[in-house]
């Protein structure tokens, strides 16, 4: 089999139909770029929606995971193992915090923060029982269980899902004067996203998280930072929150730490907070994996450099510019190598001739392109995706 069609076929047939892929059938990939079935290559513009920052198969990344194929890939949290030591310090370290709670994917690491503020809630600020309730933004995204589609407003997500959790309470994103007045005894945390990723990475007004900081510290309650897709480099800063200086109580990860090898996530946040939790009361068979950790442990080390930050707040900045000036552009948000860009039409229309022109990108909310390319990109690769991006506006069909 080798037609991209008889692939495609399969898949329609096969899977569920809750993803709506552009028609490509990848089969190779490194660095910025992807192969297709048919041989032809794409320059990478998603990334995996931010899990690949660091390209396709780093090698360093490879590497690492190549060794520990060869001494242990799993054992679970009933015993220890030596990749998850040094792991947890060094991504602790990283963060400035004093402990980290590792889980897979993205999702689960939100759920953890919940958890984790309710029962910090009931049981160090003293919130009566089952009271609980955590603040969300509206236009937000942080997964897809029950519960995360419970704060969830876009009916898509939402809809015959229910019923939701109850406990959460929603405000407008970057409205602090909002959040204020939704503060009260029962509040234990607001949970955010510091820029919205999948609502067409939309930033908040300049000093919005130093107000969010300001008003959690004075209330009493936690700020937990969602950075699964804006963290790890994405935005020009290790975090996002660092733009402002802003330090949460709890750091959220996903996506990029698992070097686009492994599904990694983490909690991260200090002992009065993350040490709320005892054996048995929150766990995962595979969250701190031995081939988990070693890799993460790699994406850390890559990160102490500050080489992919700088090179997503140059090439950032790059981007932004030749973004700005095409002609039928209405608007580019974000930050950094991280781009919504408004188009005056029909976004899906443009990532499939993006795809006939040999870039990968994905539209959002129908009228915006994400650019969330690997943060090895160069210069000459990304004037490439903008050319590519130019000439498929320009076009009629
Ligand atoms: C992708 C994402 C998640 C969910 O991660 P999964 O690994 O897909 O479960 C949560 N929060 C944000 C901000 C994300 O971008």
């Amino acid at each position: 089999m080798s037609d991209t069609a008889d692939y495609r076929a399969l898949s329609e047939a096969y899977s569920a139909h809750n993803y709506h892929p552009l028609p490509v059938v990848i089969t190779e990939a490194e660095g910025a770029w992807v192969t297709d079935v048919a041989g032809n290559r794409y320059l990478d513009m998603l990334a995996a929606y931010g899990a690949v920052n660091f390209g396709h198969r780093h090698p360093r990344l490879l590497a690492r995971a190549r060794a520990q194929l060869d001494r242990a890939t799993l054992v679970s949290r009933a015993f220890d193992h030596d990749q998850f030591g040094p792991f947890v310090r060094d991504l602790a370290r990283l963060c400035g915090k004093d402990m980290v709670l590792p889980m897979n994917t993205g999702a689960e690491a939100v759920e953890t923060a919940l958890k984790t503020a309710r029962k910090w809630g009931y049981e160090v600020k003293g919130v009566p029982v089952d009271e609980a309730v955590i603040l969300t933004f509206a236009g937000n995204f942080h997964g897809r269980t029950t519960t995360i589609v419970s704060f969830s407003d876009d009916p898509i997500a939402r809809n015959s899902f229910g019923p939701f959790t109850p406990g959460f309470r929603s405000v407008p994103y970057g409205d602090i004067e909002a959040l204020r007045a939704a503060v009260d005894d029962r509040t234990v945390a607001v949970l955010l996203e510091p820029i919205q990723g999948e609502a067409g990475v939309v930033v908040p007004p300049s000093g919005f998280l130093t107000a969010v900081r300001e008003l959690c510290t004075a209330a009493g309650i936690l700020m937990i930072d969602d950075e699964i897709q804006a963290g790890l480099g994405r935005t020009g800063a290790t975090f996002a929150a660092d733009h402002e200086n802003v330090v949460p109580d709890i750091y959220v990860l996903g996506k990029a730490l698992g070097g686009g090898i492994v599904p990694v996530s983490a909690v991260v946040a200090d002992t009065d907070i993350l040490g709320v939790f005892g054996p048995g009361q929150h766990g995962s068979t595979f969250g701190g994996n031995p081939l988990a950790c070693a890799v993460a442990r790699e994406v850390v080390a890559m990160l102490t450099t500050g080489e992919f930050q700088e090179r997503a707040r140059e090439l950032g900045a790059h981007l932004h510019r030749r973004l700005a000036g095409l002609p039928d552009v209405k608007a580019v948000t974000g930050r950094g190598l991280w781009a919504g860009i408004q188009l005056p039409g029909d976004a899906r229309r443009i990532s499939e001739r993006l795809l006939a022109r040999g870039v990968l990108a994905k539209e959002t909310h129908g009228t915006i392109i994400r650019f969330a390319p690997p943060l090895v990109i160069t210069r000459e690769e990304l004037g490439f995706a903008v050319e590519q991006l130019e000439s498929a506006l320009a076009e009629t069909d």
